[in-house]
Parts: structure tokens; C-alpha cells; sequence
């Protein structure tokens, strides 16, 4: 069968699947403190959906899922979802972005159903400024986090906002932190998504600049990590440790976009910073077939538009992070 490629001429060949729109935390960036506004149980992709979907992608070329959401792991068995999706012969990368509040409940039996690395959310390691943005508790993340390495999840990543006047000056402690648990870091720029993600970006800091800094402190060498996706690396001479750089918004990277998502209601989102998108809940429960399915998921790959405009357009992603499967 055809690879899916773009009118760009990119190979897509990675979907980001969300299972959930909810969230047991509420970083201020993302989600709205008192956001009710959920999609209803009977709108949720089941998981035989899900499957279904990722099994067509995965005829056209599709090699890597990773799970995500709002928070995948307040899906009720998602280990269940994970060990089929494993399961499908053609996909050589499961993975999973998990805020770690449920890890520690989780980990060694999503690293038995085939997840094999995750990305955990970690923005402070100050439990005050953690519970800032975040309305949660440090220590589960913590815990969540050293379950993750017990359990073998190889690499474990960590992906931290870095934001003016709220953790910036923590990023020298974070790459400690990491160095000391073996773990990848990589920073990332606040995005403008949704109101929340706009109202945060007076919080924005050109990633350039803790680059600069973080040279001060640390002998920093070119880098790269395999399915690395769009952070640009570097390493801490002397260690394994490898440090990304997310730049969404001061260098884009929208040239090589590979990727699409799949939200909980079962649209296909094209691009993270456009309203481009395509429904296939509808087809799937009107009963459409194997080839049906397969053409609308070329159709919906037609509409993917070049570029994101969180520059120009700030004020264009209407919907939040937590919606759309970041
Ligand atoms: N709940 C999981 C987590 O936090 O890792 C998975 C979903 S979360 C939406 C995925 C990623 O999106 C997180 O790393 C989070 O920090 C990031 N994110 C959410 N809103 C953002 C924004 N406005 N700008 C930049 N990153 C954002
Ligand atoms: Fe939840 Fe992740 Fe959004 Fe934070 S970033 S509110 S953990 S979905």
C-alpha cells in the first residue's frame, strides 16, 4: 500500500494519539482551573476504534504512536490499549506523555505491554512552584518518575516549559536532576494554544538564551537522539546525557513535520497551530470499510497545511493543548 505523504511532500509517518481530554492536573498554560467543557463517554474513540485507526495508518506506512492526552493514564485500562496496540506487527515505537501523577501505579506494566519510552511533564522540582502551575503534588511525579526507571522505560524524557519569572531559574537544577537519574531533558517554548497557552506566553523565553546559559555551567557538545522528532540536541561532555532544545516558536520546524493527531473524539487534527481538521468517528460508526477508511485518512492527510503561525497569528488555535493531544 502507498506511504502517506502531504502536499508538501512530507512522509507522514508518526500519529500522536489522545485518549483522553481530561486531566487530574491544571498547569495554567494548558487547562483552565474550573474547565468543564469535556467531551461526553459516548464520543470517546473506543478502544477497538483506536485500534482500528492506528492499524490503517499503520498499512500506510505508519511506524511510530505515542499515547497522550489530557492525562492518558486517567483512561480507565489503558495498559489494555497499549498491550493492542503493541501487539499490531507493522509498528515499531509505542510510547507515551504522561504528566507521572499515576506512573508509580503503572509503570512496570505498561513497560511489559510494549510502551517503551515515555516523555513525563516536570516544569519545577520545587514542590511550591510545581503546585503553582500545576495545582498538583511533586512528590507523585517524583514517584511516578523513579517507578519509570525501576521498570526499565528506556529513555525516560523529561519536557519542561521554561517560563520567565516562574522556572527559569531552575534550569541548571534540572539538568542535575536528570544527570542524576540518567534521564533525557529537553525544554520547551511555551506555545500560544488556547487562551490559556496565550496568556502564558508573557512567560515566554527564547530557548537560544538557556542555551547560552546552561554553556556557562556545563561543557556542551553536538548531540542527536534517534527518533528525537523536533528538538535540536546537545550532550553534557563526559556523560551520556543528551539535552533538547523544543523551539516551536523562535525557530519553527514545521519543514519536516511528520506527524498528525488523533483526539479522543476521534478528529484528526493536521497541525497543532491550525483549526485544519478531519472527522472520523462518524465514518467509523456509520460502519466504513477497511478501503473507506483508508481514503478518508488520505483525504484528511491533503488538508495538512505547511506551517503553524503561532507568530504571525498568535491569537488563530482557539483550542486548548489538553484538547487537541500535545
Ligand atoms: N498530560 C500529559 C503531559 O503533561 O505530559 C500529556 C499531554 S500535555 C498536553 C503534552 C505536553 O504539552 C506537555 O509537555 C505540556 O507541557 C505541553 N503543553 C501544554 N500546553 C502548552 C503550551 N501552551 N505551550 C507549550 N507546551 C505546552
Ligand atoms: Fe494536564 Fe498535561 Fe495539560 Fe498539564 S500539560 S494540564 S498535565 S494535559
Amino acid at each position: 500500500m502507498s506511504k502517506l505523504v502531504d502536499p508538501f511532500q512530507r512522509r507522514i509517518e508518526y500519529v500522536r494519539v489522545s485518549v483522553t481530554d481530561r486531566c487530574d492536573l491544571r498547569c495554567f498554560y494548558c487547562m483552565p482551573e474550573g474547565f468543564h467543557g469535556f467531551e461526553e463517554p459516548e464520543d470517546w474513540l473506543t478502544h477497538d476504534e483506536i485500534e482500528r485507526v492506528v492499524r490503517a495508518f499503520t498499512a500506510m506506512g505508519v511506524r511510530r504512536i505515542r499515547l497522550t492526552g489530557g492525562e492518558p493514564l486517567v483512561r480507565k485500562n489503558l495498559t489494555g490499549l497499549a498491550t493492542r496496540l503493541a501487539a499490531l506487527p507493522e509498528l515499531d515505537d509505542l510510547s507515551l506523555s504522561t504528566n507521572a501523577t499515576r506512573l508509580a501505579k503503572h509503570a512496570a506494566e505498561l513497560q511489559r505491554a510494549g510502551v517503551s519510552r515515555i516523555n513525563v511533564s516536570l516544569d519545577s522540582l520545587k514542590p511550591e512552584v510545581f503546585k503553582e502551575i500545576t495545582k498538583g503534588k511533586l512528590e507523585k511525579v517524583i514517584a511516578g518518575l523513579m517507578a519509570a526507571k525501576e521498570a526499565g522505560l528506556s529513555p525516560v524524557k523529561i519536557n519542561m516549559v521554561v517560563m520567565n519569572g516562574i522556572n527559569d531559574d531552575e534550569v541548571e537544577s534540572m539538568v542535575e536532576f536528570c544527570l542524576e537519574h540518567g534521564f533525557t531533558l529537553r525544554f520547551i517554548e511555551t506555545m500560544p494554544v488556547g487562551d490559556t497557552g496565550r496568556n502564558a506566553t508573557d512567560h515566554y523565553v527564547d530557548l537560544a538564551d538557556i542555551r547560552k546559559r546552561l554553556a556557562k555551567r556545563f561543557d556542551l557538545l553536538p548531540g542527536a537522539m534517534p527518533g528525537g522528532g523536533p528538538a535540536r540536541y546537545v550532550r553534557v561532555a563526559g556523560t551520556d546525557m543528551n539535552i533538547g532544545f523544543i523551539t516551536p516558536i523562535s525557530q519553527h520546524f514545521c519543514d519536516t513535520c511528520n506527524r498528525v493527531r488523533l483526539s479522543v473524539d476521534g478528529t484528526l487534527f493536521l497541525c497543532l497551530g491550525q483549526e485544519d481538521r478531519f472527522e472520523l468517528r462518524p465514518l467509523l460508526r456509520a460502519g466504513i470499510s477497511d478501503a473507506g477508511l483508508e481514503e478518508a485518512i488520505r483525504t484528511a492527510i491533503s488538508l495538512k497545511p505547511e506551517r503553524h503561525e503561532f507568530r504571525d497569528k498568535p491569537d488563530q488555535v482557539i483550542r486548548f493543548m489538553s484538547m487537541t493531544g500535545g
